[in-house]
């Protein structure tokens, strides 16, 4: 996959220090049109679409809203916590802002954790963005599956 102007320009803003202090592309060597096309490739693999991980991702939050900070059981898998902070972050790509809202999804099956924001779900809704190897907010497609029980 070839980078658009588009994707050269997000992918300036996504250094460290620009939009956040860690930036969005750890210490992947890849280019943000790499990332996308590999991580895309893993969903059209298992015949998953992405729209429905998302749908997942947002079912999540908005049950774990009600524990208002606090974690809660959501049926039948999960422990959710959200947690609000002041301020919202610009999308990397410049089609909009995102509130600090953190949602930490428990799998209490294997006891494994996702955590991701809301600019997090945005940046794979709408760019199919999972971020860079080694960026604190990236999980691989296969925990996001696992995980949330796709
Ligand atoms: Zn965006």
């Amino acid at each position: 996959m070839k980078m658009t102007p588009e994707m050269v320009r997000a992918q300036e803003r996504m250094a460290p220090g620009v939009i956040t202090a860690q930036g969005f592309l750890g210490n992947d060597p890849r280019n943000v049109a790499e990332i996308i096309a590999e991580d895309e490739r893993y969903f059209a693999l298992y015949e998953i679409q992405i729209d429905r991980l998302v749908a997942k991702m947002r079912e999540l939050q908005d049950a774990g809203r009600a524990g208002l900070g606090e974690a809660i059981t959501v049926a039948p898998y999960w422990e959710v916590r959200v947690n609000e902070a002041r301020g919202v972050l610009p999308c990397p790509f410049s089609d909009g802002v995102y509130g600090k809202i953190n949602t930490i999804v428990t799998d209490k099956q294997s006891g494994r954790e996702l955590v991701f924001s809301d600019l997090t779900t945005h940046l794979i809704e709408a760019h199919h963005f999972f971020q860079g190897q080694g960026s604190p907010f990236r999980h691989e497609p296969e925990d996001y599956v696992l995980i949330l029980h796709l």
